[in-house]
């Protein structure tokens, strides 16, 4: 029945309904039980209203919801699904370890393929696999404050770095869509070592570097939590450069734009010194797997190595890593070329629907991440992100959804392309592009639909 829906509606060019009987359904029954009906919170729709959809299957550029329509993915699982969905040598991978079984609480070679993949891409020397970015990020700053015996921690407004409670100041992702204060349940004494700094802004570091003693601060390569706004030229090295006068470690968190924007990371692109390095998302190839990593030294002082602790049952998971290094293997140069050109592609024709519909925006790259600003403003920093008109994205949203195209559901998160981007695809976004620039047209000259 569900196929027929989609069949039906975009032969003839016609919008999806508005409504979604089946993920409504399925969304009332796990609204009853799970706190808002969601497992993380941007996927609830909040900052765009309407129904979240439940998700069935995905193949390639495509995603299918649970009332048989087809959308083109823009999210690709925030960030992780490079090749698309179901990539055949990823499936293959993880089905023949989880043949082998799902879970030792042993070391086995798995991790060791993976961790040695990360070090040959990446500048770390040394490498921890975790199960989250969260758990990377958590466990970096308590490395790094371990490692100096200092407790301060400079972290920007706008970067997310998971829901680590010290870093969960001024946060950006799902903090930033739903406009939500600090978080209840985070102490003053988690975030009475943090100071947050304006992004980009070199003279507030120097400052604050002058006035506390710090332990490290925590960067997002490039960052992808409120839109893409990309560091100035230098800003990521100058980082490294004052961090290291002071006697600090710079931790930069490549959870997004790890093996995403190049082989070998942000850090492919902008090479800089950095201490320790965050990773997750497209090393777990759609499984949870995370890491952190740098140098020896530093990372030598992790247990059993090291008085620092850390620990996980389900660390290095023999699926996870299955799917990880499958995906990196990937991930080669041809690949990151498509990821480029598709980026590219993609930007273009929703820039060029939009100044045909006259609406005011800024589209922002960092490498092949990148979204869109309602706004007329430079964007480079939280401040100047939050001028964007939301009402302009939301109407934007939903009229790409209507027409097949699957856009995170905040104007503060990133738009990810695959190599799986076919023509087809391609074409379905095109079309959908003049419908929702009208739209985000329509609520600025107060129209609103
Ligand atoms: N760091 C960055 C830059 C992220 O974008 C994210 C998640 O989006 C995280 C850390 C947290 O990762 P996870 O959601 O796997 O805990």
């Amino acid at each position: 029945m569900g196929a027929a829906v989609t069949t039906s509606y975009r032969a003839e060019g016609l919008p999806y309904p508005e409504d979604a009987p089946v993920s409504q359904a399925l969304f009332d029954r796990a609204s009853a039980i799970v706190p808002g009906g969601v497992n993380s919170p941007v996927r609830a729709f909040r900052a765009v209203g309407g129904t979240p959809r439940f998700m069935a299957s995905g193949t390639g550029p495509w995603l299918t919801d649970a009332d048989g329509r087809r959308y083109v993915d823009l999210v690709c699982s925030w960030g992780p699904l490079i090749h698309g969905h179901a990539h055949p040598e990823i499936v293959a991978a993880v089905q023949e370890a989880a043949a082998r079984g799902t879970s030792f609480g042993t070391p086995t070679a798995g991790e060791v393929d993976l961790a040695e993949e990360i070090v040959r891409r990446t500048p770390v020397e040394e490498v921890r696999l975790v199960n989250s970015g969260t758990e990377a990020t958590m466990t970096a700053i308590r490395l790094a404050r371990g490692y100096t015996g200092r407790a301060k921690v400079i972290k920007f407004a706008g970067c997310y770095h998971g829901h680590v409670d010290a870093l969960l100041a001024a946060a950006g992702s799902g903090v930033a869509t739903l406009g939500l204060p600090d978080s209840p349940g985070v102490t003053g004494a988690a975030t009475a070592e943090t100071i947050v700094l304006p992004y980009n802004d070199v003279a507030a570091v120097e400052a604050a570097f002058s006035q506390n003693e710090i332990a490290a601060v925590i960067t997002e390569a490039a960052a992808g939590n409120m839109g893409v706004v990309a560091p100035r030229d230098g800003f990521n090295q100058r980082l490294a450069e004052i961090a290291h006068r002071h006697g600090a470690l710079l931790v930069v968190d490549e959870v997004m734009t790890g093996f995403r924007v190049s082989a070998g990371g942000w850090a492919g692109l902008d090479p800089v010194d950095a201490d320790l390095f965050t990773f997750g998302k497209v090393m777990g190839g759609g499984l949870p797997a995370a890491a952190f990593g740098g140098r020896r030294e530093i990372m030598s002082r992790l247990a059993p190595a090291g008085p620092v602790y850390q620990a996980g049952t389900l660390s290095g998971n023999p699926l996870a890593c299955a799917a990880g290094l499958a995906s990196l293997r990937l991930a080669d140069d041809a690949a990151y070329k498509r990821l480029d050109e598709l980026s590219a592609t993609v930007g273009a024709l929703a820039s060029d629907a939009l100044n045909q519909a006259g609406v005011a925006h800024r589209l922002s790259y960092a490498g092949n991440m990148f979204s869109i600003f309602f706004t007329e403003n430079e964007v480079v920093d939280y401040d100047s992100a939050k001028t964007q008109d939301a009402a302009a994205f939301k109407a934007f949203f939903h009229a790409m959804l209507s027409r097949g195209v699957y856009l995170p559901p905040s104007a503060f998160e990133s738009w990810f392309v695959s190599t799986a981007l076919n023509d087809a695809a391609l074409e379905q976004i095109a079309a959908a592009l003049p419908h929702a620039a009208r739209a985000a047209a329509a609520t600025t000259a107060g129209d609103a639909r």
